[in-house]
């Protein structure tokens, strides 16, 4: 059942204030919208630029009670929120993505199942729970193996790689730190030659769309640069898509669904993780696409059409974490010297080695200018930026 559309003049409440929150709230306020944002920190990202702020801890309960009453429609930039709170929501409240899409985003066992459950490939995996298990699972996925907490996993955060069988306890060991209770999860090493993200939209009415295929390249775990088109054969592309379009129908989803995949040398595309949100993988869509991930996730959300996700030209996005920009002022010349390229800045003032800054994302005629401009400026800023002694 599709319930009319949250118009512009409308709020727009948002879980989480960060840099996701920002740029979905620039375009929601270019649409007309007033966005009501939920964060503890007093200058969060996107809390700079709403209309309102609710400053309070993500998963408060009645901090969350507060934003619904006061919002239009709710949506979340943080997949982690409390399900039990959100389902806890006064009935009425329009809510996108539903709790049933952050259980199954939530948790990698469950991610992984859910593909399989939709005839979609992923790696080999066992859910773990005990060294014993973790022995028994080593034996019949083989090493290598990547061992990883099945919750609260990002940005490579949670994950050892077990080369040798006999090294098995040490991993084991190393995520013991976990929150207790948390789970884990072997899974098959993926001999990967690349690895691309799709982000896709589906409104309540069922209109789905997705984005070109992003090629991905990560450095410790951490987002790194994002090359579109993907340099990967158009089978390669359109299944990608077909991939992220079955998932977001499969969960019903509504909102965007950004789906990590890794690509091997034959071709075939394995599943290794969702986010029902704008992802950074999907930036280089606000100057390279017709219509941007943050709006197209208004869009949906909001109950309006779907918008073009044409690739107007080729793009690469660079992130800016903060070892790349330091301390200091940002090098805003050296970013800018090549006509092309656009920056983003998130408005941290804490600038920390692993925290995302900002971004660059260059157009070009070719991927392979676009990939030139956008390394070359983040290597002018990144010599000419202080960093601390
Ligand atoms: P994730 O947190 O699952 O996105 O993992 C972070 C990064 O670790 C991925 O982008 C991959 O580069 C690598 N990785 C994770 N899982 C696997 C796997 N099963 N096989 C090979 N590489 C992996």
């Amino acid at each position: 059942m599709s319930r009319a559309p949250v118009l512009p003049g409308a709020t727009v409440g948002v879980v989480g204030g960060g840099q996701l929150g920002r740029m979905l709230a620039l375009e929601a306020r270019r649409m007309g919208y007033r966005v009501l944002v939920l964060d503890p920190e007093e200058d969060a990202p996107a809390a700079q630029v709403a209309d309102g702020h609710l400053r309070a801890p993500l998963n408060d309960p009645e901090a969350m009670r507060e934003l619904a009453r006061r919002s239009d429609v709710v949506t979340l930039e943080w997949e982690n929120a409390d399900v039990d709170a959100l389902r806890a929501l006064p009935e009425g409240t329009r809510l996108h993505p539903g709790p049933h899409v952050l259980e199954v985003a939530q948790h990698r066992v469950r991610e992984k199942e859910e593909a399989r459950r939709l005839g979609l490939p992923t790696a080999e995996f066992r859910p773990v729970a005990t060294r014993e298990e973790l022995h028994a699972a080593l034996r019949e996925i083989g090493a290598p193996a990547v061992l990883k907490t099945s919750r609260m996993g990002y940005d490579g955060k949670g994950q050892v790689v077990i080369r040798d069988p006999a090294r098995a306890d040490e991993a084991f060991a190393a995520l013991e730190q976990r929150p207790s209770g948390v789970e884990l999860i072997l899974e098959a090493f993926v001999p990967f030659r690349c690895e691309v993200s799709v982000v896709c939209a589906r409104t309540a009415a069922g209109e789905v769309a997705s984005f070109p295929v992003a090629e991905n390249v990560h450095e410790r775990g951490i987002l790194d640069v994002s090359i579109v088109p993907a340099r990967v054969p158009e089978s390669v592309e359109r299944e990608a898509r077909r991939i992220a379009e079955a998932l977001t129908e499969g969960l019903d989803v509504v909102g965007l669904l950004a789906v990590e995949m890794f690509v091997e040398e034959d071709g075939t595309i394995r599943v290794n993780e969702v986010a029902p949100r704008p992802h950074n993988s999907g930036h280089y869509t606000w100057e390279g696409c017709a219509t941007s991930q943050f709006e197209q996730h208004l869009r949906a959300v909001c109950g309006l059409p779907l918008g073009s996700t044409e690739l107007l030209r080729p793009a690469v996005m660079v992130n800016l974490l903060g070892e790349d920009v330091g301390t200091g002022p940002f090098p805003v010349a050296e970013a800018l010297a090549e006509r092309g390229v656009a920056l983003h800045l998130y408005g941290k003032r804490e600038s920390r080695p692993g925290r995302k800054m900002g971004h660059l994302t260059a157009l070009a005629a070719t991927r392979e200018e676009a990939l030139r401009l956008a390394v070359d400026a983040r290597e002018r800023v990144r010599r000419a930026v202080v960093r601390p002694a």
